[in-house]
């Protein structure tokens, strides 16, 4: 049996590690045009944040993808490879004079090991700005930049094999195989023709900080979070742009926002600034569809695409579902 997985960011990586693991003998094949640090998932801080927008086809859908992710990467992290597949626990702080609703996240309240408001004093004293609002929780980072060469050799090491191709039509390339799992991320939007899919552009800047130990959010999308190699100042959403330069005024906001928030960030040297599209869709869009390549032979596709600015958070329980769609539409028990 022949699959092809779409794609290597995160949910790529991922779904074909998966794949790989429950379907011993099939020949699996990861095809794509860039790899590791060349991907938008390799833009992301990581941290296991789900938010208010990331949504499946229904509650109880997205529900299980995210406890699925939760303790996907809880087991890589308390594994005895937790640093070496560049998963770790982090705490921090998020801060809002807005709203507390900004400070609450129904699904991580549930799922992690520690999620309470923040005291008076760190309320007030924390920062130069007081706030309202503010929680203290434990969360994991997954860094890709580590996490995806890791998972490239565990899917070498199961057997998997590797493409750098660019795919122009998924139904060409279904001739070759009896499954594709297509996690283009943005690229699904001409690959499929699926307008719902929208980047939304964010710029990040990578600082030597290894003094700043917990993460901190705040307003106008401000957020200092430390990771393996590098401290990650954000950020921006801009919906709709396909801008990827480096925008220095955007920059120049984020260190000031990020400094006056932290202080202690100002001697902290830039290692580099990066932009990454975020694939957003609503909703994230995993499932099977039957086509037709170009001599009438069916392709049968499983989409796995469209994460938005929850794609590391949410990788590993929508590559969970998409093994048991692939299962499915190979045993001709899917429903369409
Ligand atoms: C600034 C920023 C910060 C973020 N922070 C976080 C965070 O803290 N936590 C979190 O959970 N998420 C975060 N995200 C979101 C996260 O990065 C994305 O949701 C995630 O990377 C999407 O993964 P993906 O594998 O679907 O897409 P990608 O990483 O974009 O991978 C798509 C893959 O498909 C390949 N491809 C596309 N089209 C073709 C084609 N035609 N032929 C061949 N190959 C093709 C690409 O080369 C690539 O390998 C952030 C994003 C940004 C931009």
């Amino acid at each position: 049996m022949n699959i092809a997985v779409a794609g290597a960011g995160v949910v790529g990586v991922t779904t074909a590690v998966e794949l790989k693991k429950r379907f011993r003998n099939a020949n699996i094949t990861l095809i794509s045009d860039a790899f590791e640090e060349d991907t938008t998932s390799s833009v992301a801080a990581g941290i296991f944040r789900p938010g208010g927008d990331f949504t499946g086809p229904n509650r109880d859908v997205t529900r299980k993808w995210i406890e699925d992710s939760w303790w996907y990467w809880k087991e890589l992290q308390e594994s005895r490879n937790g640093a070496e597949c560049g998963v770790t626990e982090l705490s921090g702080y998020m801060f809002s004079n807005r709203s507390e609703k900004v400070v609450r996240n129904a699904h991580l309240e549930k799922l992690v090991p520690m999620y309470r408001s923040a005291t008076e004093e760190e309320l007030s004293n924390l920062t130069p700005q007081k706030w309202k609002f503010g929680s203290f929780y434990t969360t994991l980072l997954i860094d890709n930049t580590i996490y995806l060469p890791w998972a490239m050799k565990n899917f070498r090491q199961l057997g998997g094999e590797i493409l750098h191709e660019h795919i122009t039509n998924l139904q060409r390339l279904g001739s070759n195989y009896d499954v594709i799992v297509n996690c283009t991320g943005l690229g699904a939007q001409t690959l499929c023709n699926d307008d719902a899919l929208v980047p939304v552009r964010g710029q990040v800047i990578k600082v030597d900080a290894p003094w700043i130990k917990t993460f901190f959010y705040a307003d106008t999308e401000t957020y200092i979070i430390p990771g393996f190699k590098s401290v990650t100042l954000g950020g921006c959403r801009e919906l709709g742009s396909y801008n990827l330069d480096v925008d220095k005024y955007t920059a120049l906001g984020i260190r000031e926002r990020c400094e006056n928030l932290v202080p202690s960030l100002k001697p902290a040297s830039t290692i580099k600034t990066l932009v990454g599209l975020r694939p957003y869709r609503k909703p994230v869009r995993v499932e099977c569809e039957i086509t037709r390549s170009l001599n009438g032979k069916p392709v049968k596709l499983v989409h796995n695409y469209g994460h938005g600015g929850y794609g590391v958070t949410a990788a590993p329980g929508t590559a969970l579902h998409s093994v048991q769609l692939v299962r499915e539409v190979l045993s001709g028990n899917s429903k369409l």
